[in-house]
């Protein structure tokens, strides 16, 4: 027995939930479900419980365009920005549409019937099968079982704790404790200044550099307008401005990373301790936004090796002991507990199998078509935010994005918008950030164009444009279908008039 939906959305965190609150206010009329496979909304901000767990970006842009954020911090708390979401859902009552413990495991596009047909896994290992016209992925881009947790030499030596941040236990008591942790990622940053309140001793143990800024953990014009002005009025002035503040940042340390280096290494100067070597510990061999900047709100990290109790030492892991860590310079680092702060698996599709009438899709032998959807991949949008600016930005486009294409496609009776490459062979990275978890994935992740509509914008300015203004048929885009509920597609396949129809129609 199947049940069958206008759109079924994978995913309650901030994509899943943006997308929902946009469907519905579009399509009141529209049954519009989200399917998660955790007991609990909220995603990243409710699955991570490591001490300190916050946001690197400032909640003015990670929040939803829709609902103000009105907390005095920018850079916000996990359980905080868990919150947030928890109220935005419950205000458009979307919470009522999620059904929990529904882990997405395939889904199969049935072109004749112009529909998805979606297996899920509940509890028990039971499976069910669900319909929907559409389908919009918000389950993220990382694994939720598999981080990436390296094996390390003599691990099974070691006599004390071994944690991941991902799997955090709640019970886990360091108070007093020796603390190594290891990694050189947001996460690691953010661990080590909250640790560091109460553990004996914490030391950050990193393969190489990392960039990292001071910014004021909370925005005074921010606050100041939200005493004067309407709520919505003040966010919205409040998220212009650090939209405008975030692209400029980016544009100045790509086109001149000299300068933002020197820029970085001047306030790096203010914060550290006399003397500190920078070169050694915060000097990478890249150039900035090759990798992701980490953001430390109000300098805490610096603060924390200030005081004393936190330490970076730079080095490679020869191997862990009874006691610690021996590192390669011949160092031993001792550890009550030892932190793996060494990141995260990227996976599309929250890990579900997609084929096209039985047919398997290879994600990497797609194409982005404006970074919303891929080639080959009928009535199906995703969000991947940007790597850049905040994630919910680019969330909130595609949402706006879908109900365009949804509302166009009721509207003249099409029934399948099928995206196809572009004629030409060249095609692209879809990212193009050197982390180690981009750089471990990226023959898996769909690739990009060098041209509109297959170009994956890393700029809110330029996909504004495409995906709320730009026409929505165009050379990248079959639409098909006979009129709107007849369940037949038919044989009026349009591109945008006069276009030529690309010569390759299905996965390019
Ligand atoms: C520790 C940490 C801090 C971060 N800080 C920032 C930041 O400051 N700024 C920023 O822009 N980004 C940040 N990010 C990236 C962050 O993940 C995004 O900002 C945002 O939370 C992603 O939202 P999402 O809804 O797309 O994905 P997620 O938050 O990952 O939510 C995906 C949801 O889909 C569900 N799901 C997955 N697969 C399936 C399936 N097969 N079936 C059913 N349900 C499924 C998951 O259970 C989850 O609830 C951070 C990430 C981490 C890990």
């Amino acid at each position: 027995m199947t049940d069958h939906h206008d759109v079924l959305i994978i995913g309650a965190g901030l994509s899943g939930i943006s997308a929902a609150v946009h469907l519905a206010q579009a399509f009141p009329e529209k049954t519009v479900t989200i399917l998660e496979q955790r007991e609990a909304m909220g995603g990243t901000w409710d699955l991570f419980r490591y001490p300190g767990v916050r946001s690197d970006s400032d909640m003015y842009t990670l929040g939803f365009a829709f609902k103000p954020w009105e907390h005095t911090k920018a850079i916000a708390d996990g359980w905080t920005i868990r919150d947030y979401i928890h109220a935005a859902a419950a205000e458009h009552g979307i919470d009522q549409t999620i059904r929990y413990g529904h882990k997405v495991i395939a889904a199969d596009w049935d072109s004749a019937r112009a529909r998805w047909t979606v297996t899920v896994e509940v509890a028990g290992g039971e499976r069910l099968c669900l319909t929907a016209q559409f389908l919009h992925f918000g389950a993220g881009y990382y694994s939720y079982t598999r981080p990436h947790r390296p094996a390390f030499p003599g691990e099974e030596r070691f006599s004390g704790q071994i944690v991941h941040p991902q799997f955090w236990p709640e019970e886990l008591d360091y108070a007093g404790k020796r603390v190594v942790v290891i990694g050189s990622g947001a996460t690691a940053m953010t661990l080590v200044p909250a640790l560091a309140a109460s553990a004996a001793k914490v030391t950050m143990l990193q393969r190489s550099p990392t960039y990292v800024i001071a910014l004021p953990a909370e925005d005074d014009l921010a606050n100041l307008l939200r005493r004067v002005l309407p709520a919505g009025l003040a966010y919205r002035l409040t998220r212009a401005n650090h939209l405008a503040l975030t692209f400029a940042s980016y544009q100045y340390f790509r086109r001149a990373p000299r300068r933002a280096k020197a820029t970085i290494r001047r306030m790096q100067e203010r914060m550290l301790p006399e003397g500190y070597p920078i070169d050694v510990h915060f000097s990478p061999s890249y150039d900035p936004w090759d990798e992701r900047l980490c953001i430390v709100p109000n300098g805490d990290l610096f603060r924390a090796l200030r005081e004393g109790n936190a330490e970076i030492v730079t080095d490679r892991i020869d191997t862990f002991t009874e006691s610690g860590i021996r590192l390669v310079s011949g160092q031993e680092l001792e550890a009550d507990v030892i932190v793996t702060a060494t990141g995260l698996t990227l996976e599309l599709f929250g890990g579900a199998a997609l084929s096209v009438d039985g047919a398997p899709v290879d994600p990497a032998a797609t194409v982005s078509y404006k970074g919303a959807m891929l080639s080959g991949l009928p009535n199906l949008t995703m969000t991947f935010g940007y790597i850049n600016a905040s994630w919910t930005l680019k969330a909130d486009l595609i949402s706006r994005y879908l109900t365009r294409l949804i509302a166009f496609m009721d509207e003249r009776g099409y029934s399948q918008a099928r995206p196809v490459g572009p004629p030409e062979p060249e095609r692209q990275p879809f990212i193009t950030l050197q982390s180690g978890y981009v750089r471990r994935m990226i023959d898996q992740l769909p690739r990009q164009g060098l041209r509109e509509p297959w170009r994956v914008h890393q700029s809110w300015l330029a996909d504004w444009r495409l995906l709320t203004r730009a026409p929505l048929a165009d050379e990248g885009m079959r639409f098909s279908g006979t009129a709107a509920g007849s369940g037949q597609v038919g044989d009026a396949e349009a591109s945008r008039a006069g276009a030529p129809a690309p010569a390759a129609a299905g996965v390019a």
